[in-house]
């Protein structure tokens, strides 16, 4: 049967999406053929729904399956509602994180005949194999709830977690790589492990977690899986092989990739023995780095160990985050990253449930002490169906029509502040990083406690004239501090050490790094968009 995806990865960094190629290489493996419509502004001009429509007709899908995030549904709902009125007969299926977290809300939407609740790796190819077939137990099939002719589902149970060691090849030529690396500096994401046994509160895990226990009888301790290393290793060296000339950087992109510590020195050991060469990033955890570890890393051609830090204040992360890491922990695995010689990067969010000025200005402090080698920052955004979601309903702390209304994360907060609170949240989307320069106790830390002050003194009117600045005054700033670093024979690197946004508006990187990657906004490639990739 021919299959098409249709990813609506809009609003949102262009990005490469695993669940897509593992479906789509499983697919493969059973003898039938896969497409994808990719929309994303980097694919310019996005096709009208219409379009979309003609394009599915066109190609000729026995199935269309889409692959959602919570905040591209309503934008997947619409698109299908417009696919369906034209082509009655075409099954409809949706999968992806925001179907296994709101499966009761997506199955009211009456659209879909299939709404997938787990890893479908398995599920999926059985369904197709079974509607190719004519075969009515397609409607038994697990991981799925299926439409029955008279609208009601059927909510098959899910089945167990899939097996890694023994998946098929994921499909990476689905995706137009080339266009993708180009626009994303050539960093290629790569996944070796699913699940995590941490619960974060504003996370998917927990969730998952207790559906497979309670829906499939799965015990947590089978959630955590990974690749065989020979099979990771493969699938790097054929994306050399195919995609060497533009791949930069390989973004190990696992939840967590230093849980199982054997399992990650090995890895890193056999890509450092392959000669793989490429540079590569990886996510740990603070309470999940160790020596080992760290060494191998230090030995490997790693570029940046990334943390999820979120927040300075311990009470906030331990009573609404549920992370329960001490402010210690943090500091010890930042320390041992340097100390052998590796880059940091700390994840960060702001406008927590129920966080005050002084929490904020504690992870102010906490970054300053870490001073890792970048950042990145969002606005917190309580995701349907995460327990961060019912604190936040609980206390009745969401503005609804806010959050209806957003179309990503990352630019601000559907949370009810007070109005000083607000528009601090919002100031330090935009300058955090100058917070970090004044605080930090670098040379130019009163340069940057005169800016921030000049900031902290503006009011909302102020604040939204001056904001659409900052990019460019960032710029400005950063550029002549790195001028007198690249002028000056030895380079004076400690002397004008400073934050500046890098990439996006919510990065920055340490100067000592910035002078070895000159980092810039991106210039987005704008590339015909290619109705299908097969
Ligand atoms: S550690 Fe990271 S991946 Fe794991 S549950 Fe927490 S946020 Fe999610």
């Amino acid at each position: 049967m021919r299959v098409l995806f249709i990813y609506p990865n809009l609003d949102a960094e262009e990005s490469f999406n695993h669940g897509i190629a593992a479906l789509s290489g499983a697919l493969k493996a059973r003898g039938h053929t896969t497409g994808l419509i990719h929309l994303n502004e980097v694919f310019s001009p996005v096709p009208s729904p219409q379009e979309i429509v003609e394009r599915v007709r066109q190609w000729g899908p026995g199935l269309l399956a889409f692959s959602v995030m919570t905040q591209q549904y309503s934008y997947a709902l619409s698109l299908a509602r417009v696919i369906k009125a034209s082509l009655p007969r075409l099954p409809l299926a949706v999968g992806g994180i925001h179907t296994i977290m709101c499966t009761e809300h997506v199955k009211a939407d009456g659209i879909w005949d299939f709404v997938g609740i787990g890893e479908c790796d398995q599920a999926l190819p059985e369904l197709v194999d079974r509607l190719e077939h004519g075969d009515p137990e397609h409607i038994n099939v697990r991981d799925f709830c299926v439409r029955r002719p008279d609208g009601s589902y059927q909510d098959n149970p899910l089945g167990p977690y899939p097996d890694l060691s023994a998946s098929p090849p994921k499909d990476y030529a689905i995706f137009d790589l080339p266009s993708l690396l180009l626009a994303r500096n050539g960093w290629q994401s790569i996944m070796t492990s699913r699940g995590c046994p941490f619960r974060c509160t504003y996370c998917f895990n927990h969730e998952v977690v207790d559906r497979y226990r309670k829906q499939g009888g799965q015990s947590p301790k089978g959630y955590l899986r990974h690749h065989p290393i020979p099979r990771v290793i493969s699938e790097l060296k054929d994306l050399k092989r195919r995609y060497g000339d533009q791949i930069q950087t390989f973004i190990f992109d696992d939840d967590i990739l230093t849980l199982d510590e054997r399992y990650c020195c090995d890895l890193v050991k056999a890509y450092t023995g392959a000669e793989i060469g490429i540079p590569f990033v990886l996510n740990a955890h603070v309470q999940a780095f160790r020596e080992p570890v760290a060494r191998a890393l230090s030995e490997s051609p790693c570029r940046i160990v990334k943390f999820g830090v979120e927040s300075g204040s311990y009470e906030l992360r331990k009573n609404v985050l549920a992370r329960s890491m001490t402010n210690q922990e943090i500091i010890d695995a930042f320390d041992l990253c340097h100390e052998y010689g590796l880059q940091s990067s700390a994840f960060l969010m702001f406008g927590l449930p129920y966080e005050t000025r002084e929490m904020m200005e504690e992870t102010i402090g906490l970054i300053a002490r870490l001073t890792p080698g970048r950042m990145r920052w969002s606005i917190f955004f309580p995701f349907p169906g995460t327990r961060s979601h019912r604190i936040c309903q609980d206390g009745g702390l969401i503005d609804e029509s806010k959050m209806q209304a957003m179309k990503n994360f990352s630019s601000a907060s559907c949370l009810k502040f007070s109005a000083d609170t607000a528009l601090f949240v919002r100031k330090l989307q935009r300058t955090f990083h100058w917070w970090v320069n004044a605080s930090a106790g670098f040379p130019l830390s009163g340069e940057y406690n005169k800016v921030t002050a000049e900031i902290d003194s503006l009011d909302l009117d102020a604040w939204e004239e001056a904001s659409e600045t900052i990019r460019a005054r960032d710029r400005e700033i950063s550029t002549a501090y790195l001028a007198r670093i690249n002028t000056a024979d030895p380079a004076p690197l400690n002397d004008y050490r400073h934050y500046s946004l890098r990439y996006t508006e919510v990065m920055a990187v340490l100067s000592d790094f910035v002078t070895e990657e000159p980092g810039d906004f991106k210039n987005r490639p704008v590339r015909q968009w290619k109705a299908f990739r097969e």
